[in-house]
């Protein structure tokens, strides 16, 4: 399933947007949690439940949802698994906040790695989304062109190694910033 034309370009300024709404600019740290509060959501964490409501969303094997999307009423629930790491946190919350803001059309979300079968499209807008919250497209060019290694990406940026991979190569640019580079070197010849 592929991401409907001209996605990715909407997705770039409205991450920006909700970037402003917060008083964030494009390039320091995303705080899901605050677009949270804006848009009134409540963030659960699950160990806040209690042991038979926590069982609910753990599995047999023991490892539990990374995240969880619960309509409530006309508003919605985001379960937050509150057990693992900081940087994972704040990739699903962005994923599960993305499908929110994309207005997705959900019963019930259940995140689990990076999918929480929504289905094709709503998934692959709601990981596009979250990556450019995340990881701002300019941001990512600026980091690029400072030749920001992955590590430097994931700390100044407050994500995983994985996130930032995946943006600087995903988002294009470094590609963007390699081929400017060699325009300027052929210049100089
Ligand atoms: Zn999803």
């Amino acid at each position: 399933m592929n991401i409907r034309r001209g996605f990715k370009t909407e997705a770039k300024s409205l991450a920006l947007e909700l970037r402003t709404e917060l008083g964030l600019g494009p390039y320091v740290p995303f705080d899901p949690y605050a677009l949270a509060a804006e848009y009134g959501i409540s963030v659960v964490a699950l160990s806040e439940l209690d042991c038979a409501e926590r069982a609910h969303f753990l599995k047999r094997d023991g490892s539990a949802l990374s995240g969880a999307l619960i309509p409530d009423g006309t508003s919605v629930i985001i379960l937050d698994n509150d057990a693992q790491m900081v940087v994972r946190r704040r990739t699903t919350m962005s994923h599960e906040l993305a499908h929110v803001v994309l207005e997705h059309a959900f019963g019930l979300s259940l995140a689990d790695e990076r999918k929480c079968g929504l289905g094709g499209a709503q998934e692959e807008e709601a990981d596009w989304l979250a990556g450019e919250l995340l990881v701002p497209y300019g941001a990512a060019l600026r980091l690029a062109r400072a030749g920001a290694t992955d590590e430097i990406v994931a700390q100044r940026m407050d994500v995983s190694l994985a996130v930032a991979r995946w943006r600087m190569n995903g988002s294009g640019a470094r590609k963007v910033a390699a081929r400017a580079r060699s325009r300027w070197a052929s210049t100089r010849r």
